[in-house]
């Protein structure tokens, strides 16, 4: 799993032009280390398909928050996708676009609904009638008119892993499909809502786009029907999904996936919008971490410093992720599972590697860009991982290493 960003020079691995072995002696392990350079190209590789098109991408926050990846792709251009209210701070401390950001999410609290109206932003992405009330009445009160989308939900299977698929029947986002030309016709009604666009998400690390197709003509056949009845729409946004390689999956090339997208859209005037989350950011992240024990038994234990509370991907949806060692390879090649310290017989980063480890050695766990520190906890006291942007031959910690303190800092004894 190497790339320009992540090369082996001299038998070490770099990030740009930093050896990690430089950057763990600086900056201890585990460490998150993202390539600046990593992120620009994914995000240029995604729009390239893009040039001379109404279209807005909303990188979906979620997969990495950090105020230097978001501050990265707002300088960009880019627009954000949120969650929840906290990830709309982020955007302001970042100094990204409120007018570029929309709000996704099946649990919008009327305070959230009334802080990024106040904060302009681009648009409600409504998962529910009674969301579409909520947002109508918190708006009439704020004297305002609340831009909405209704996520549909287009029933179509991602064939994705279970926990990552979102756009079938039995998921909870969105609103049915049968039901949303109802709700739409009841939005027409609400004098705090004005309607400006279709949207959907039908889960994530898709490695066949054929979903996301059959999606995009649901919609599109709802966008059809909508226009019939004198509803006009201004924007479809097509959600995230686009897998990324791990290991050796056939992933989509962005490109191609825009320049079909835009042949089904065809004539139809429609601003085409985006929230691609991991594609952006996956393989631009890796995981340093050391080795502290060997323990060759009936299976070989390598038990690292970083766990399932930094990376828990593999713990959570059986991810697999490429194990790769930092220096030259010293002691002889044996089938190793890289194991955590937490008490938890799932705490795995992954299994049966053929690695040469000796005690103290570096070990990079790449493709954690995604979905890495975002989930990340303090799971038996373990204050999170730092986190270090690389450019070039410059390294800037952007999150740093939790105290010890940190961890109780919150807490109180009574009387
Ligand atoms: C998580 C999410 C995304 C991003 O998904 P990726 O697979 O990371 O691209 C986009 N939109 C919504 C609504 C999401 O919940």
């Amino acid at each position: 799993m190497e790339s320009p960003f992540f090369e082996r020079r001299g038998g070490r691995l770099h990030v740009e032009d930093v050896p990690l072995e430089d950057l763990a002696a600086l900056h201890g392990t585990p460490t998150y280390v993202y390539s600046r350079a990593a992120l620009v190209e994914a995000w240029q590789r995604f729009t390239s398909g893009l040039a001379g098109r109404d279209a807005l991408v909303c990188y979906a926050m979620k997969a990495n928050s950090n105020l230097a990846i978001l501050s990265t792709f707002a300088r960009l251009g880019a627009g954000f996708d949120i969650v929840s209210g906290g990830e709309l701070r982020r955007v302001l401390a970042a100094g990204g676009d409120p007018r570029k950001t929309i709000f996704s999410g099946v649990g919008k609290t009327a305070q959230e609904i009334g802080f990024a109206l106040a904060q302009g932003i681009r648009c409600f992405n409504v998962e529910s009638a009674s969301e579409l009330e909520c947002i109508d009445h918190v708006a009439r009160e704020a004297g305002k008119v609340a831009p909405i989308s209704l996520r549909v939900n287009p029933d179509v299977d991602a064939r994705t892993h279970p926990y990552i698929s979102t756009g079938l029947k039995e998921n909870k986002f969105g609103v049915d499909f049968d039901a949303a030309l109802d709700l739409y016709r009841r939005a027409t009604r609400l004098r705090g809502v004005h309607i400006a666009g279709i949207d959907c998400h039908i889960g994530s690390q898709l490695s066949d786009p054929a979903p996301l197709y059959e999606a995009l003509d649901r919609m599109l056949s709802l966008v059809d029907a909508l226009a019939a009845e004198g509803i006009g729409i201004e924007h479809l946004d097509l959600g995230g999904g686009l897998g990324v390689r791990y290991r050796d999956e056939n992933v989509p090339d962005p490109a191609d996936y825009m320049r079909e997208v835009f042949h089904r859209v065809g004539s139809r005037k429609l601003q085409l919008m985006f929230e691609p989350g991991r594609n952006l950011v996956a393989n631009a992240g890796l995981l340093l971490t050391r080795v502290i024990t060997l323990k060759p038994a009936t299976r070989n234990f390598a038990v690292v410093d970083a766990a399932m509370n930094d990376l828990l991907r593999p713990s959570l949806y059986s991810a697999w992720h490429a194990i790769v060692q930092v220096g030259s390879r010293v002691a002889p090649l044996a089938p190793w599972d890289i194991v955590g310290p937490v008490c938890e017989s799932a705490d795995f980063l992954g299994k049966e590697r053929q690695l040469a480890l000796a005690e103290g050695d570096l070990l990079a766990v790449m493709s954690a860009g995604a979905y890495g520190m975002v989930m990340a906890s303090n799971y038996n006291s373990r204050p999170r991982a730092a986190e270090v942007m690389v450019n070039g031959r410059s390294m800037d910690v952007v999150r740093e290493r939790e105290s010890f303190e940190s961890l109780y800092a919150l807490e109180h004894i009574p009387g």
